[in-house]
This record gives structure tokens, C-alpha cells and sequence, in this order.
């Protein structure tokens, strides 16, 4: 039996079928209207892990009615080669999103394959124009993880403004995106990571912590302020009592008596980075159709 309040879990399954769901409405809709947003999935080489994330891509793309192309490339392709396909893809007005599941073969430069993805069908936002456009508070594809993690804070503590939210990680994927987010939310904003000093004493200034590390069980309890709303991002596989098994950054048994709400691992953060990857492709969708009419409208402006 579980002995904790269930009230205090920020249950990721739920609310990441609840996005889905929003998003299969948009989706029915645009297609009464005869339009069928699409999602290019490309996959180079044969990474066993990079394999199943494109594979569930594909199936929660079907799910809510959302076209996939998936373009599987040998992991011998040349970047060059790579770079046609997306400018194929760039150019396909039938395609909405793309994404280039990493990591990439290492004969490949991953920063400049990012930066040819059309900033308006960068589901994951990573180009640096989507980078930019977040550090300057415009309206931009965001990292799916991240706004993923924003949507859970909103559900569980409603107004985010004026809490102080420490991060933990700056990685250009999680730590980073999620700071700009929060301070998007008004939050007052710090950042920690391996370089910072007394990180327990930091993190208990936290009314929001979200800690994307990938270390296993580095939070206790002596890092949290009684009330914290903590959000884990990371995912850890361990060995433990003869079997393997998923664990976050932070040791839930120990957070959970302190916490006022806290995502699970597995079942918290993870179901809503690909619910955030469909209502990307939306959104992706929602912003090139807005370009597509400011074209027009200058097109007939007199000049
Ligand atoms: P990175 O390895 O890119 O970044 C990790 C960050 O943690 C770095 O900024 C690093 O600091 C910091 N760090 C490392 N060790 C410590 C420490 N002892 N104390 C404080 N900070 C530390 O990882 P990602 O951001 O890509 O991912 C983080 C975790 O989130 C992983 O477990 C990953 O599997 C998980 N993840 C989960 C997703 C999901 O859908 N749920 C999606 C993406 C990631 P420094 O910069 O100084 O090196």
C-alpha cells in the first residue's frame, strides 16, 4: 500500500494524456478543415536507444492523428547528404515539424545539421534563432522538456510569480531553456550546477526545484525546504536488489515527506516531453501559417 498522500504527486501519465488529448481536438479540428498537420522524424544510424524514442514518436504522432514521415539514414551518411534531406524537408510545404533524434554519428556536426532545420519546424528548438527568440521572451518553438515541466508547475501551483525556482543542470537541452522559461513565469531564477559551491545550501532557498543532473539520488533531504515543489527530470538507471531498475536525481523517499509536490521517476517528467513534441508540431504549424500571411500581407502593401 502506498503509505504517502497521492495529492502531493505530480502525476506526468495524466497530464501528459490530458496534453495529448487538447492536442487530438486541434488536430480533428484542422482536419475537418482539410489540413493534416505532419511531423519528419530522422534517424541516422542504428542507435538501439535512439531506435525505441523515434519508434514512440512515431506512434503518439498516429495516436493524435498527426502525420509521421520517418527518414531512416545509414550511419555512414555523409553530412552533406543529411543537410539535402532537411533542406528537402525545409522546403516540403506538407511538412510541419522535423526533428533529427541525437545524437548524431560523430563524423557529423551536430550544431551545424541543427541550425539547417527552418527555425518555424524546429519542434525540438534548438536552432539558435528559437534560442534567442526564448532569451528574448518572443513567442518561439521552446525544448519540449522544459515546457513540458512548465506545464506541470502551472497545473500543480497555479501562479508561478514571485517564487524563487532554482535549476540544477545547464545543459542547452533542460537546465538552460527551463531558467529562460521561469523567468519567462516571472520567477526570480538561479542556476547550479557542477561548479557551484554548498549546493544543499542553495537549493533550500527553493520554493521550485527542477533538477536535471543525471545523478542518481544526488538530492536528499537536507537540500529541500519543507513546502518545495520539486520537479525531476532526471532519469537514472540503477541496479538494486538484484534488478534494474529507473531513478531520479532526487531520493523520492527522502523528498517526499518535505515536499508539497513531486514528480515521480519514471512516470513524471518523461511522458511530457512527447506530449510537448506534438503540441510543438501544432504550434510549428500555428507559426508558419502566420508567417504565410504577413508574406501576403506585404505582398500586397505597396511599397
Ligand atoms: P547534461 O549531462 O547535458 O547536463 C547535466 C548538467 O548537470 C550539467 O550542467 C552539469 O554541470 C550538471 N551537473 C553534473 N553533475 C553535477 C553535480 N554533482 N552537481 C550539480 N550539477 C551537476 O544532461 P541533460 O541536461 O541532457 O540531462 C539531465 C538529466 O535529465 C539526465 O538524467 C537525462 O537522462 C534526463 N533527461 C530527461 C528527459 C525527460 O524526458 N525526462 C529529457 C532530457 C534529459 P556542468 O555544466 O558544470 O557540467
Amino acid at each position: 500500500m502506498n503509505a504517502f498522500p497521492s495529492l502531493k504527486l505530480i502525476d506526468g501519465k495524466a497530464t501528459a494524456a490530458r496534453v495529448l488529448a487538447e492536442v487530438r481536438e486541434q488536430v480533428d479540428s484542422l482536419r475537418r478543415g482539410g489540413m493534416q498537420p505532419a511531423l519528419a522524424v530522422v534517424l541516422v544510424g542504428q542507435d538501439a536507444a535512439s531506435q525505441v524514442y523515434v519508434r514512440n514518436k512515431v506512434l503518439r504522432a498516429a495516436e493524435v492523428g498527426i502525420r509521421s514521415l520517418e527518414q531512416r539514414l545509414p550511419s555512414d551518411t555523409e553530412q552533406a547528404d543529411l543537410l539535402g534531406v532537411i533542406e528537402q524537408l525545409n522546403r516540403d510545404p506538407a511538412i510541419n515539424g522535423i526533428l533529427v533524434q541525437l545524437p548524431l554519428p560523430g563524423h557529423i556536426d551536430e550544431h551545424q545539421v541543427l541550425q539547417a532545420i527552418s527555425p518555424l519546424k524546429d519542434v525540438d528548438g534548438f536552432h539558435s534563432a528559437n534560442v534567442g527568440g526564448l532569451a528574448q521572451g518572443r513567442d518561439v518553438l521552446t525544448p519540449c522538456t522544459p515546457s513540458g515541466c512548465m506545464r506541470l508547475l502551472r497545473d500543480a501551483c497555479g501562479e508561478l510569480r514571485g517564487k524563487h525556482a532554482v535549476v540544477i543542470g545547464r545543459s542547452n537541452i533542460v537546465g538552460k531553456p527551463m531558467a529562460a522559461l521561469l523567468l519567462q513565469a516571472d520567477c526570480t531564477v538561479t542556476v547550479v550546477h557542477s561548479r557551484s559551491h554548498d549546493l544543499p545550501a542553495l537549493c533550500r532557498q527553493a520554493d521550485i526545484l527542477v533538477s536535471a543532473v543525471g545523478k542518481p539520488r544526488l538530492i536528499g533531504a537536507d537540500w529541500l525546504k519543507p513546502g518545495v515543489v520539486v520537479i525531476d527530470v532526471g532519469i537514472n538507471r540503477i541496479e538494486e536488489d538484484g534488478r534494474s531498475r529507473l531513478v531520479g536525481d532526487v531520493d523520492f523517499a527522502a523528498a517526499l515527506p518535505l515536499a508539497a509536490a513531486i514528480t515521480p521517476v519514471p512516470g513524471g517528467v518523461g511522458p511530457m516531453t512527447i506530449a510537448y513534441l506534438m503540441k510543438n508540431t501544432l504550434l510549428a504549424l500555428d507559426l508558419q501559417q502566420q508567417a504565410a500571411q504577413r508574406e501576403r500581407t506585404a505582398c500586397h502593401s505597396p511599397c
